[in-house]
């Protein structure tokens, strides 16, 4: 939020409005806290079930943003929709085949 009047208050913590900035809804974690370069699309909970966008719209046949299954455990609810490039949070673990970045 960057109205009028937020734009003049003080963060107490810097650290953690960085965090709160750059981690989408639906995250396990802050964004960016797990093994460097790598992202929620390579991590085994990032349930995209292969889905992608048209290769002939806007997004060029990319991988659509979806849902985190450790956010769904660890909150009894699902989550926001995560963009594939995500920086990855500290709960991240390898998945055995990542899907591509974009449709084959
Ligand atoms: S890195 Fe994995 S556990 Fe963390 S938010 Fe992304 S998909 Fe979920």
């Amino acid at each position: 939020m960057s109205d009028s009047i937020s734009m003049h208050l003080t963060r107490p913590n810097p650290k953690l409005a960085e965090y709160v900035s750059r981690t989408p809804a639906g995250m396990a974690y802050w964004a960016g806290t797990g093994p460097k370069n790598s992202t929620c699309r390579e991590c085994t909970f990032f349930d995209h079930a292969k889905r992608y966008y048209a290769k002939r719209g806007m997004n060029g046949g990319s991988l659509k943003p979806a849902r985190c299954t450790k956010y769904s455990a660890l909150c009894s609810q699902a989550g926001g929709l995560i963009p594939h490039a995500t920086p990855a949070c500290k709960y991240f673990e390898a998945a055995t085949a990542a899907p591509p970045i974009t449709e084959k």
